[in-house]
Formats: structure tokens, sequence, C-alpha cells
């Protein structure tokens, strides 16, 4: 038995559409809000920080997370020492290379979920301060950073690759011109 498919070519033309639609919101989704990160492990509350050696675990919003492949991650409380130690893996971690690093995440503000630390916007000279004093704030977008300092203050808002050791050095000195 036909229905003669006379039905048939708009159905399956909603069908597409919709289809359409629902690619759509899915890769709206994934460029906008996952930055799927592989899961990070949570530090331990005996975890210490490699660089100022304080406890972790006690700043889930401050946490930043640094994973190698085997599964070994180290943890900070904040993402200026995550930097610093970046900065100089032979000081913080004889015997680690950069080039093994498997990810690299921070907890955004907002959210405080880990977020993957090449993608956020980092804000600086703001009135939030972190265990170790002055900050580089994670934000998950651009629009958040902008709330964040309207919300906050901050002068200015920096990148993953504008972080250097002049920044780190001026923020723990409190000045945020560099
Ligand atoms: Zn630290």
């Amino acid at each position: 038995m036909s229905n003669g498919g006379a039905a048939l070519p708009p159905l399956a033309f909603a069908g597409f559409a919709m289809l359409r639609r629902f690619l759509f919101l899915v890769c709206l989704f994934l460029s906008t809000s996952v930055w799927a990160l592989p899961p990070l492990p949570a530090p331990a509350a005996t975890d210490t920080c490699p660089v100022c050696g304080m406890f972790v675990a006690k700043y889930p919003e401050w946490v930043a997370t640094v994973l190698y492949p085997d599964g070994h991650a180290h943890h900070f409380d904040g993402a200026k020492d995550m930097f610093k130690y970046l900065h100089d893996l032979e000081r913080w971690a004889p015997g680690h290379r950069a080039e093994d690093i498997l990810t690299i995440g921070v907890t955004e503000y907002y959210g405080v979920q880990r977020i993957d630390a090449r993608e956020a916007f980092y804000v600086i000279g703001s009135d939030t301060l972190g265990p170790m004093g002055h900050e580089l704030v994670p934000l998950a977008s651009e629009a958040e950073a902008q709330e964040f300092v309207a919300d906050h203050g901050g002068v200015r808002v920096v990148r993953f690759d504008e972080v250097d050791e002049a920044l780190l050095k001026a923020l723990d000195a409190g000045e945020f011109a560099r």
C-alpha cells in the first residue's frame, strides 16, 4: 500500500529543518559553553601548590590544574602560581616537560568550573584577591570578563599567551599596567 508519497516531502523537509536547527544548537553549545576538557582530577586534601606550598583543596574557587598523560596532576591555589610554574617548569617540577602537558585547567569565576586555561579571559587589577593576593581572575568568555570588570574593577583583560614573567612580577607587587 502506498500513500502516493504526497505528504512525505513536506514532512521530510520539516524533519531536515529541525535536524539543522538541532545541529546548530549543538554546535553553539560546543563552541560556547564547554571547551570540553577531559575530566580533571580534583585536588586531594593533602595536595599542595608546587609554587607556594599551600593546601589547594581549601580554595575550590581558585583551583588550577596541570594534567600529564599518565594521569598525575599538579594543582595550584590560583592561576598566578600556575603561570609561574608553567614559565619555569625546571624550578617547580624538575623532570617534567612542557610538551608532555596534556591539559591545563583554571576555575572560572562565575560558574566555578574548570575550563581550558588557554581559552580563558583573565582580569588583573580587580578588587578580588586570591589566596596568594593579586590574581589573574579567569572568566569563561569576553562578555563575562567585561561583566566582572564592571562588578569588581579590573585594569586589564589578558589572554593566556600574554602572561609573561614581567606581568607576574608586577602582579605580586600590586602593579597592573606591566
Ligand atoms: Zn600557590
